[in-house]
C-alpha cells in the first residue's frame, strides 16, 4: 500500500470490514517484524457507546486485533485518554474496551496516568505522553464526525489523546489549529483505520450520529483529513490545521492523487428505527427509497451545512436505489440519473452535493 492510496469498505459489521481493511493494505507487510510494539489509538473522548457518534467501534479493533494474531502479532496494546473533563477508566468500561482486553489480552494505556516529556514538534514543543517513546507501529482509530469548533475531525486531531490534560488546555488557549499540526509532526501514525459507521454530525462527544456505513483505511493522515473533508461538505480552508500538517510534511490533502481501493461495494441498510431529533428534522425534505447508507450521509450532511447558511432546502430531494430508470425532479446519486436535476456518484460526496443544491436556488 502506498501513501496515496484508499481503502473502502461498506456495511455495517466493523469486525469483517476492519478485517478487509487490513488484508487489502497489506498491513503485515507494512508493519514488518513480527516482534513490533503496536498501539491502537481510539477515539473515546467521552464515557458513551459508539451507537452515540462519538467514539471509536470495539468491534472495529476486536476484528483488527484478531487479524494481526493471526498474522503472528502479539505484541498489541490500546492507548487513549478521554478529553479533559472526563476519566478515561470509566470511557474503557462504558465505550466496551475493558471487556475487549480482558477478551483478547491486549492491554489498556491510560495516558491520562501516564507521565510526558517535551518534543519538538517541527519547531513547535510540545508534551507527549511516554507511552508514545514505546510504540513501533501507531494505528490510529479515529472517528469520521463533526466538531463544534474545526468543523471536522479525523485523524489529526485524533493524536491529542496522547498528550497530558494539561497540554490539552494548553493547545486551546493556542487556538487549536497550529498545535495539531505541529503535534503531528511529533507523532507518526504509521496507518490511519477510520471508523466512518455512523460518526455525528457536527459534534465529538456525539450525540446526532448519521449512519454512514463505512471503514476507511489511509497511510497518510493528511490525505485522511482532507477525505474527511469532503465526506462532511467541508472545503479544506475551512479546517485549517489540515494545510497546516500538509505545510509541515506531514503528508498530502490532494485528494486528486489518491488511489481508491474498494473491497466491496455499498449496500441499502434500514435506516436506524430512530434517528437522532436533529438528523430527522433534516431529513423531512428526503424521500428515500433503499438508499446505501454512504449515500443518505452525505445527503445529510450537505442539509446541515445548507442550513447553516441559512439556504432553504428543495422541496424534495429524492435519494435511492428505488429510484433507478425512474424521472423526477431533484435527485442524489447515480441511481437518479434519470432526473431533471441530479448529481452524480455511487455514493457521492457531501461537498459535491453541497454544491449541486447550492446550484440549484
Ligand atoms: S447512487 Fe444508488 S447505489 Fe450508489 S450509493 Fe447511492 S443509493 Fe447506493
Amino acid at each position: 500500500m502506498e501513501q496515496n492510496d484508499v481503502i473502502v469498505a461498506y456495511g455495517m459489521d466493523a469486525a469483517a470490514m476492519a478485517r478487509e481493511v487490513l488484508r487489502a493494505a497489506g498491513i503485515e507487510e507494512l508493519i514488518g517484524r513480527r516482534d513490533a510494539r503496536i498501539a491502537f489509538k481510539p477515539n473515546l473522548v467521552t464515557a458513551a457507546p459508539a451507537e452515540q457518534g462519538g467514539t471509536t467501534h470495539p468491534a472495529l479493533l476486536e476484528g483488527a486485533i484478531g487479524y494481526l494474531k493471526e498474522q503472528g502479532f502479539e505484541r498489541i496494546s490500546i492507548v487513549e485518554g478521554s478529553w479533559v473533563g472526563e476519566r478515561t477508566a470509566r470511557a474503557f468500561e462504558a465505550c466496551g474496551y475493558a471487556e475487549l482486553a480482558r477478551r483478547t489480552g491486549v492491554r489498556l494505556i491510560d495516558t491520562q496516568r501516564d507521565g510526558a516529556h517535551e518534543v519538538d514538534c517541527a519547531g513547535m514543543r510540545l508534551q507527549v505522553c511516554d507511552c508514545v517513546r514505546e510504540i513501533d507501529f501507531l494505528i490510529g482509530v479515529p472517528v469520521l464526525k463533526g466538531h463544534c469548533q474545526t468543523g471536522v475531525t479525523c485523524a489529526l486531531k485524533n493524536m491529542k489523546g496522547l498528550i497530558p490534560n494539561s497540554e490539552k488546555r494548553r493547545f486551546h488557549a493556542m487556538g487549536l489549529m497550529k498545535p495539531i499540526a505541529h503535534l503531528n509532526a511529533g507523532i507518526h501514525q504509521d496507518f490511519v483505520l477510520v471508523d466512518a459507521l455512523c460518526g455525528d454530525l457536527n459534534f465529538e462527544e456525539g450525540g446526532n450520529p448519521v449512519r454512514r456505513g463505512q471503514v476507511l483505511g489511509f497511510r497518510d493522515p493528511v490525505l485522511c483529513d482532507a477525505w474527511a473533508c469532503r465526506e462532511m461538505g467541508y472545503d479544506l480552508d475551512e479546517v485549517p490545521y489540515i494545510g497546516l500538517a500538509a505545510a509541515l510534511g506531514v503528508g498530502s490533502a490532494d485528494l486528486e492523487a489518491a488511489r481508491v481501493t474498494e473491497v466491496n461495494r455499498p449496500e441499502a441498510l434500514a435506516r436506524p428505527p430512530r434517528p437522532a431529533r436533529r438528523v430527522a428534522a433534516l431529513s423531512r425534505c428526503v424521500r428515500e427509497r433503499e438508499a446505501c447508507s454512504a449515500c443518505y450521509a452525505s445527503l445529510i450532511c450537505a442539509l446541515e451545512r445548507l442550513d447553516g447558511e441559512g439556504v432553504p432546502a428543495p422541496r424534495e430531494v429524492c435519494i435511492g436505489q428505488g429510484f433507478r430508470g425512474e424521472t423526477g425532479d431533484v435527485g442524489v446519486g447515480a441511481c437518479t440519473a434519470g432526473f431533471a436535476h441530479s448529481v452524480g456518484g455511487c455514493p457521492p460526496r457531501a461537498a459535491d452535493v453541497l454544491a449541486f443544491l447550492r446550484g440549484l436556488r
